[in-house]
């Protein structure tokens, strides 16, 4: 334990090189965000535009 690594700096330096997962939008494909992951993953979520927001709703509500 020399103290030589200080934890923070260790995260924000290596983020943007471990940024591999990215967020879409599963209905307009803009990019919601990224994930610090392990690997490449793309991963579909809703982004905040009414119209995405809608639809989303529109597809939970839908009658199974
Ligand atoms: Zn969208």
């Amino acid at each position: 334990m020399s103290g030589m690594v200080n934890y923070d700096d260790t995260i924000s330096s290596s983020v943007t090189s471990n940024e591999l997962g990215i967020v879409l939008c599963k209905y307009c494909s803009s990019m919601i965000g990224t994930l610090p992951t392990n690997g490449f993953k793309k991963l579909y979520g809703v982004c905040d535009s009414e119209e995405c927001q809608g639809e989303n709703r529109k597809g939970n509500g839908y009658e199974r």
